[in-house]
């Protein structure tokens, strides 16, 4: 399994039942402007966003919080579509003890086994492709994508 470097400890749960959860310790990223579907209810796009940081450069920033002693807790990985910057995310996530990434399903989810996945379809089949333009196949992709680990288990 490929592991973070960032765990939870008995330490962080002794420290947060006597204290609470700390500043800063849920918080999200959204690591691209861009996308792959066209949804019509879509916020993030109408904001019209057209740039952003490297790999690079949002690891600049992660090393920069930890010297500031940021509590590096829990992390919503968002877009955009977030797997669209999978070496982003992949390196990203080290730094967190939780990690959910918010997709729409569309690339392949990674073999990250340490990470929840929220996973957004919208409704039945006729639907989702009046709602999101994806092309044909997506949804069944997806939905066997979802399915079949479930079945394997
Ligand atoms: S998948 Fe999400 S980010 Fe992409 S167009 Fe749809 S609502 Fe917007």
């Amino acid at each position: 399994m490929d592991r973070l470097s960032n765990t939870w400890t008995a330490s962080d749960y002794i420290k947060i039942g006597l204290n609470g959860m700390p500043a800063n310790s849920l918080g999200g990223i959204d690591v691209t402007y861009r996308c792959n579907l066209r949804c019509r209810h879509c916020y993030f796009l109408k904001q019209g966003y057209h740039s952003e940081l490297s790999t690079d450069q949002w690891l600049a920033k992660f090393e920069r919080l930890k010297d500031n002693g940021f509590p590096f807790m829990i992390c919503g990985w968002m877009g955009g579509e977030p797997l669209l910057r999978k070496e982003l995310v992949d390196k990203g996530r080290r730094y967190f003890k939780s990690n959910i990434i918010f997709t729409n399903g569309t690339i392949d989810l990674p073999d990250w086994p340490d990470v929840t996945f929220s996973v957004s379809i919208h409704g039945t089949e006729d639907y989702y492709y009046r709602m999101t333009g994806a092309k044909p196949g997506t949804y069944q992709h997806i939905k066997k994508m979802l399915i079949d680990p479930i079945l394997m288990w």
